[in-house]
Parts: structure tokens; sequence; C-alpha cells
């Protein structure tokens, strides 16, 4: 199946040309002909399926030509997903003159005042910016046709839900509603019947199972030891660009100072840390002056980081979901990746609730020479004891396998 055969706009369907996609994604492939017929569509599906481009491509076609009241309103959790999707539905636009402006909380009010005040068709929104934009009478919603919640779960856990329901009043009753979540708790539904009207269900499956991509094992380490493990395992892989996840922005901003003391070049995304800041870090990362980022679970989710060679959950993740997503990082659209976890003792519950949610033993391994203090994990790997065997892994990396000679980068 091709893009042609949906009936997109000539302009848009050269906009997808340009972005150099040549098959919809299986969520595009169903959510963009009900778009397009109009319909209200419920996406389940995460960030790395492609559903950006799943309301957006039909949406802007829609839109057609610029007129100068927004017509659009994507409402997004944080910053960075809203400057990434006002991105992307910019290159599906390019050869429209459809007016795209972006708005979001932590930088000054006068440029996303301007952009509005040109008069814009879409707006890629952050909830709390967008209502002070409102309230100054910078924005209004009137003639909104198109409304998209994205990453809804996301924007309940962040408290934004009140926010939403406020701005949705503000939109007419007769438009179109598109809703994207990974999963959908109690909240959603209720925001789901209150906001929708008769919604078809696009179910991608709540990705549950790791893509078969990645290669994800468990480091048990002594408490003591995760610094120097990390620092060791740095090292020796062969990896081109490397996300650390942390469970804290402290935590984080700790990491990033050991590992730039061990001269590695370091950029650190969470939330404390000034838009100015992400941006740059993320710019930095991405364009390959930063070789590893290290990162928070909430500053780090949906963002779409390409070209990663492997995950390093300094952490384990407190949310089995969250580990899916963190992985999920690497090994995307089919490139293989690796995926590191260090496990100190009290991670056990973690640790037992992630392969109950994945169902799926999760292998535990041992650094070849490293001089490991004695932890009581290690005993789990004993046979006949529960928590698998315990490997070593050593030898080179062969598709799949690893590699822990010394480090070649191929930057
Ligand atoms: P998203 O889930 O919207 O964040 O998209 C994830 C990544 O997949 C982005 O880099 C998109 O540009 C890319 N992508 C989306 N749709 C396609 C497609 N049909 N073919 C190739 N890449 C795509």
């Amino acid at each position: 199946m091709a893009f042609t055969k949906f009936g997109l706009s000539h302009a848009i369907l050269n906009g997808v040309r340009a972005m150099g996609y040549v098959e919809p994604t299986p969520i595009q492939l169903r959510a963009i002909p009900l778009i397009l017929e109009g319909r209200d569509v419920i996406g389940s599906a995460q960030t790395g399926t492609g559903k950006t481009a799943a309301f957006g491509l039909p949406i802007l076609s829609k839109l057609g030509s610029h007129q100068p009241q927004p017509r659009l309103l994507v409402l997004e959790p944080t910053r960075e997903l809203a400057a990434q999707v006002e991105t992307a539905l910019r290159d599906f636009a390019r050869f429209t003159d459809l007016r795209i402006a972006v708005v979001f909380g932590g930088v000054g009010y006068g440029r996303q005042r301007e952009a509005l005040a040109q008069g814009v068709d879409v707006v890629v929104a952050t909830p709390g910016r967008l209502l002070d934009l409102m309230q100054q009478n910078v924005c209004r919603l009137d003639h909104i046709q198109y409304l998209v919640l994205d990453e809804a779960d996301r924007m309940l856990d962040m408290g934004f839900l009140p926010d939403v329901r406020r701005i949705v009043q503000k939109c007419p009753r007769e438009r179109h509603t598109s809703l994207f979540s990974a999963t959908i708790p109690p909240e959603i539904e209720t925001l789901i019947r209150w906001a929708m009207k008769d919604p078809q269900t696009v179910e991608i499956g709540a990705r549950r199972t790791p893509a078969e991509t990645v290669k994800h094992v468990i480091y048990p380490v002594s408490d003591s030891q995760k610094t120097d493990l990390l620092l060791e395992l740095l090292k020796r892989v062969n990896y081109d660009s490397v996300i650390v996840f942390c469970r804290t922005k402290h935590g984080a901003d700790r990491v990033a100072h050991l590992l730039k003391r061990n001269n590695h070049a370091v950029a650190v995304l969470h939330s404390n840390r000034t838009q100015r800041e992400r941006e740059q870090a993320l710019r930095g990362f991405r364009d390959g002056r930063y070789e590893v980022l290290v990162a928070t679970d909430i500053a780090a989710r949906g963002l779409d980081i390409a070209d990663v060679s492997h995950v390093i959950n300094y952490d384990v993740p407190q949310h089995p979901e969250d580990y899916i997503h963190r992985i999920g990082r690497t090994g995307r659209m089919e490139a293989s990746g690796d995926a590191f976890t260090l496990m100190v003792a009290e991670d056990a519950r973690h640790v037992q609730a992630i392969e109950r949610f994945i169902n799926q033993k999760i292998p535990r391994v041992k650094l070849e020479n490293f001089d490991y203090r004695y932890t009581a994990l290690f005993e789990q790997g004993k046979p006949g004891q529960p928590g698998g065997e315990v490997r070593r892994i050593t030898g080179a990396r062969i598709r799949g396998g690893y590699y822990f000679g010394p480090a070649r980068r191929k930057r």
C-alpha cells in the first residue's frame, strides 16, 4: 500500500515524499482513512509508531491552504514534544502555504505572540502556556476544526487534565477530535466520553514486548560499584551514541558530572533544565556533538531521538511501561540496538514487575574481568536458584552478540 492511495492532497503527498516515507506504518494505514472520512479517532499507540504523520497528514491535507484563524490545535504534554511535532508538521506541510505556530512555557512570550498575531492555521501547544495566551486574547480557538490530544496519559500524569478540559471547552462543539495515548486509564476514558463523538479506536497494541531488534540484559551489581560499572561499560562497549536513564533529576546531574570528569561528551535532559539548555542538549546529541545523553523518563518520553546504539538504565525504571519506552530508543526502525540495565539489590521488585509485564526473563550477565564486589544478587544466578543463569559475556559483537573489547567509536 502506498501513500498515494489515501487521497491526500498533492502538496501533502509531496511533503511525504520529501520525508522519504515509502510505506505507511500500521497506525497510519488505519488512522489516515478514518480521519479523512471525518471520524473521531482514538489511537492507542506510542511514539515511534509514526503517529504524528497518522494525524498530521490527513488533517493538513484537509486544511488545504492558509486562512488567518487557527483550525488545528494539537496539545502536547511537554515542550520538547510540542517542538518535535511542530517540526514534523512543518515538514509535511512544506509544499503548502499553511502556517504553524508552537507555544510552550519556559521561554518568553514575545515570539509566540508575534507568530500568533500573524495568523496561523495550526497551533501546537502545551496546555499551560496556551491558556495564558488565550487569557491575553492572543490566541482564539473559535475556528478550531481539528483538535488532537496527543500523549493524553502523559498529560494526565503531569496534572494537565483540568487545563486540557478548559481548552477543549473553548473549542467549537462542531469539530473533529483525535486522541493518542499509550494507555487508557479511567480518567482518559472519561475525557474521551466527554470530548469525543462516536470515536473509532485504532489500537496498535500498547507494546508490551521489546522490539526484536533490541538485545537487552541486566547487570546485577552492588550499589557501591554502580558508577564503576557504568564507566567500564562505556569504556568497553562499541557504541555510537548512548542514552543513560536515571530515576531523578539530581541523579542525572550526578551521573553527568561523573561522565564529564571521565572525558565523555555529555548532555543532560531533565525538567529542571531551562528550555534553552534542553534544546541545546537535544540538538547536540542529535548532531553527534555529545555521545552520551543522560536523561530522566519525563524529559525523554516520546522524544524522537534516532540512531541511538545503546540505552543504559543506570537506574531500573519504576514503571514497567517505562522500561519498554526506554529501551525502545534503540533498535528503532529496524536498526539493532543494545540495552543494559544496572540492577542493585533493592531493584529486585521492580525488575520482577518488568519481567511480568513483558512476560520475559531478562538475561543476567556479568562483565568479564570487572572486579566485582559480592552482592546477594549473584546467588540468584546459581543453578536451581530463581533469577536464571548469570552469564559472562565475551567475544566479538557480531550481529546481536556482544563486543566487549576496547572501545571502537564509529564517529
Ligand atoms: P512518531 O511516532 O510520529 O514520533 O514517528 C517516529 C519516527 O518514524 C519519526 O522519525 C518519523 O519521521 C518516522 N516515520 C513516521 N512514519 C514513517 C513512515 N511511514 N516511513 C518511515 N518513517 C516514518
